[in-house]
This record gives C-alpha cells, structure tokens and sequence, in this order.
C-alpha cells in the first residue's frame, strides 16, 4: 500500500513538471506582463551630443545622414534609427508607438520615409503608427499569411501582451529579399537576415560606412535568446551572417541599451565573440549561471540569455539563407 501512495506521489509531481516546462513559454509571459505601459523613467542627462526633441525622444546624430533616436525613459531604452539618403529614407524601428515617431522623423528629413521594423515585437513596430511606406522581410512564413497586403502578428511574434497591447496587423507596401540592396540615392543598404531574437529580425547593414543595424541580435546588455520564436541555431546564422558581410571595421548599432549612457553601439568583435560562445554553447563547452532563463557571458559587454541546454532550440527556420549556403530561399 506504502509503495503505491508513493508511486502515485511520484507520478503526481512527474505530472506537475511536465505541465510546467510544456506550458514555460506562457508563465514567462505572465511574469513578464504588466497589462499595460510601465511608468516613464525619470528624464536623465544623456550628454552633450544628445539633445531632446520632446520630454520623451532624444536625437543623436551619428553623422549628418544618419541620427539615432532615442527613448532613454522608457525602461527598455529603445533606440530607432533615422538612415538618410539623396532621395529618400528609411526609419529602422519605431518602438512601441506610445508616441508618434514620425513627428521626429519630419524635423530631419523632408524626403519620402519608409519604416522597416528589425522584427515584430511589440516595441519595434510603432503599434497603431501608419507610416506612408512600410517594408518588410520576404520570408514565406509571413508572406503567405498576407491578405490585402496586412499581416495579422501571431501572439508570440508580438507580445504585445505584456504591456497591455492588443493584436496588430502590419501594413505591407514592400517586401525586401534578404540580402537586396536597397537604394536610398547615393546610399545603399544591404538587407543581412539575421535571424535568433526570432525568426524574422533582420539588420541593415551600410557597407560604405561599416555601419550595422542590428536590432535586438546585438547590442550591450542582455541577449534575449529565450523568447518562444528564438533560436540559438538561428542566432548562429545569423552571426556567421553579420561576419561574412561585415569585413573590417565595423559600427553595431543595437536597438536597446543598458544603464550606460550613450548610443547601444559595439564593434565586430562582438559579433564574433557571441559566434565563438554559441559555438561552445551548442558544443557543451560554455557554462551557465542561472536557471530559467540561463545566462551566458559572452564579453565584457554582453550576455545572451537563453533556455537550459536541455531544452535548447538548435533548429535553424530559413538554412538556405545561411551565406554559405548561397543566402537565398528555395523556391
Ligand atoms: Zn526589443
């Protein structure tokens, strides 16, 4: 009888633990979710080389074509960025849309603007923001879920649900083809896939300038390798991608930043150090501190968070863009 009680205990908390990693993706958005939009941070200095546009975006030129827009009192310390060139321009990121981007954008530039997203997260996609243009990456996973040229975000390519934000649909005018180059007159962007935060973040990659737009793959901080669209299978490709383009010197420009002040910026080294790591990683020979999520260090700079190695996500979604592979999809 004994034995029994303590078999049916036994598979009693084998259940309860099952249920617990299976359903892992939804208590992590319960944790996280707040229902609606957290407080301002208090407004800070940002230093001499950034000034503010209202009581909430900063600008930072990074050359006279090129500006960082910053949101330094929300808690996520998002940074957008405004890419000029002769004849038209591109907005990468439009964070959460809790205020209007575009009015911003109008007291730099006066040429037609296109809005890209780094990818579909909720304080990326300016919410309820409607730009003239907006592009987006051409990879099957969404475009064939477009209807009328609007996508309708699933919940974990959003989550928006975390700070109170409902389902969104994005306006599709343009698809980009990873690795097209897009002409903005006398300057040119390369579109890098680079894929790991999740499966449809890109980075703009400006080769006369060694710059790189890197969204949420890279910038100082805490690498969000956990989320339930991430991979680290991807996040490999995705580097290896950014090193097969990115020759040289090189300037990441990230989408977040952490207490420092200052733009989220970092250098090639980074992109090589987070390949090198999730190689040992994958290979079982990095450690990690922590729990859920675990946490590896990658340098000085950064450190990527991710699921325990036993229920790591190697898989790679788009292998044929690998630049290896000749960086195209399969028809
Ligand atoms: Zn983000």
């Amino acid at each position: 009888m004994k034995l029994k009680v303590s078999l049916l205990i036994l598979l009693a908390i084998a259940l309860c633990l099952a249920v617990l990693i299976d359903q892992r993706v939804n208590l992590l958005l319960l944790t996280m979710a707040s229902s609606e939009p957290p407080a301002l941070l208090e407004p800070q200095d940002q230093g001499s080389d950034v000034s503010w546009f209202d009581d909430y975006y900063t600008v930072q030129a990074i050359d006279e074509k090129t500006f960082a827009i910053g949101e330094p009192r929300y808690f996520q310390k998002n940074f957008n960025y405004l890419i000029v060139g002769e004849s038209r321009a591109i907005v990468f990121d439009a964070g959460t849309g809790q205020r209007d981007i575009r009015s911003v954008v109008q007291t730099l530039t006066d040429l037609p603007v296109t809005f890209i997203p780094s990818h579909l997260h909720y304080d990326h996609i300016g919410s309820d923001i409607f730009f003239d243009q907006t592009a987006l990456i051409n990879l099957p996973h969404l475009k064939a879920r477009t209807i009328d040229n609007a996508l309708a975000l699933t919940r974990f390519e959003h989550l928006g649900e975390v700070e109170g934000f409902g389902p969104a649909v994005i306006q599709v005018d343009q698809w980009l083809s990873p690795n097209e180059v897009i002409d903005l007159g006398g300057r040119f962007l390369t579109v890098l896939y680079t894929p790991g935060h999740t499966p449809d973040s890109i980075s703009l990659f400006d080769a006369e300038a060694g710059y790189l737009f890197a969204g949420d793959f890279l910038y100082p901080g805490p690498l969000y390798a956990f989320l339930p669209n991430s991979s680290l299978g991807d996040y490999l490709q995705g580097a290896e991608t950014i090193q097969a383009a990115g020759q040289g010197q090189l300037r990441v420009f990230g989408a977040h930043r952490d207490e420092a002040i200052g733009l989220p910026e970092l250098g090639l080294d980074h992109v090589i150090a987070l390949k090198n790591s999730l190689l040992e990683i994958r290979s079982g020979a990095a450690d990690a501190t922590g729990i859920y999520p675990v946490s590896y260090d990658i340098d000085d700079r950064v450190v990527l968070l991710s699921e325990p190695k036993w229920l790591q996500n190697w898989e790679v979604m788009y292998p044929s863009l690998h630049p290896k592979a000749g960086g195209h999809i399969n028809k």
